[in-house]
């Protein structure tokens, strides 16, 4: 046996064609490299037999834990929930679809042993998603990079292991709305990439539908940058210039006796405005919507069972 203790989070949201393969993966992996371990998954709130398999899992087996949300909070919010519950020394985060490999762990693990507080996977290759959802994932990437002041390694997911004083850091931040891998980043310690090649789902289908990817992309881009208040601002004064240009042209004209005709012109204008208006008081609202969100308080998350955790 390891003279540490290892803690695997695995979020699951309807799962269950993949569940019991993703256990066998695991421990498999676990008992090879004779690691004092748990696995701990969260159920997100699933609506199929997730939950039963869980329980029935956790009853053969004390090293494998759960804890159940009371409805679906999302998978950034599960993976919160299992690093506040776990209590390895070092903390890996997995999904429950077998597209990071379980075998790729040891790797982590040894990087870790070297003194890294950080280990995270870095997809060399993503096998069986679209053409569309691996552009848009390198594009939100860059674009996420080249608006924030922290840097977000790129083609990296939540798949990682880190340190436990991270895992003590992430736990006493209160934010919500989060974005782990940014967080993850923006605490720095020593961060170090282990390359692996993204494996397609095992069984089931994507459960982070588009407009979860989008909601995924907007915290990030929000949470960690407010770039676009700032864009928005610079339009906002181009657009000053160029009304101006437009005054001046309009009393030079009228001065030279030809009046500048043109209702669709106009008409453009004014739309284009009142659009760029809406952009912007939306963001505006973003925003601020975060900062009333954090007022609330409220968990990210509520828990409605757990299972084979020592202090029940
Ligand atoms: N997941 C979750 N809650 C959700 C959506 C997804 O806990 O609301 C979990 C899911 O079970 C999986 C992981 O998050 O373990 C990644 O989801 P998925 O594989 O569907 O995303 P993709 O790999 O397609 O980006
Ligand atoms: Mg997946």
């Amino acid at each position: 046996m390891k003279d540490f203790f290892l803690s695997i989070i695995i979020p699951a949201y309807n799962e269950e064609e993949v569940l019991n393969q993703t256990i066998e993966r695991l421990t498999a992996v676990m008992e090879r490299e004779e690691y004092h371990y748990e696995l701990l998954f969260v159920n997100d709130g699933s609506k199929d037999a997730t939950l039963r398999l869980l329980e029935e899992a956790s009853a053969k087996d004390e090293r494998i834990k759960y804890l159940s949300f009371s409805r679906n909070f999302g998978h950034q919010a599960a993976v919160s929930a299992g690093i506040d519950a776990c209590t390895g020394d070092a903390v890996v985060i997995i999904d429950a679809d077998l597209q990071d490999p379980p075998e790729v762990i040891p790797q982590m693990v040894a990087l870790w042993q070297e003194g890294n507080d950080v280990v995270y996977g870095k997809r060399k290759s993503r096998d069986g998603e679209s053409f569309f959802k691996t552009f848009t994932a390198k594009a939100f990437y860059r674009v996420l990079n080249s608006l924030s002041s922290v840097d977000i390694p790129l083609d990296t997911g939540d798949f990682r292991l880190i340190d436990r004083k991270v895992a003590d850091v992430l736990r006493g931040l209160p934010e919500k709305n989060r974005f782990l891998r940014g967080l993850v980043s923006w605490i720095g310690f020593r961060q170090v990439p282990c390359e692996f090649s993204r494996d397609a789902r095992a069984a089931g289908e994507t459960k982070y539908t588009m407009k979860k990817m989008i909601n995924l992309a907007i915290d990030g881009i929000l949470s960690f940058s407010s770039a676009p208040l700032r864009l928005m601002a610079k339009f906002g004064f181009l657009i000053v210039f160029i009304s101006a240009a437009l005054f001046v042209y309009t009393i030079v004209s009228l001065c030279l006796g030809s009046t500048a005709a043109g209702w669709a012109s106009l008409m453009t204008v004014i739309t284009f405005f009142g659009g760029t208006n809406f952009v912007a008081i939306g963001l505006l609202g973003e925003y601020v919507a975060r900062i009333y969100d954090e007022a609330k308080g409220r968990p990210n998350y509520i828990v409605d069972k757990r299972g084979n955790f020592k202090d029940e």
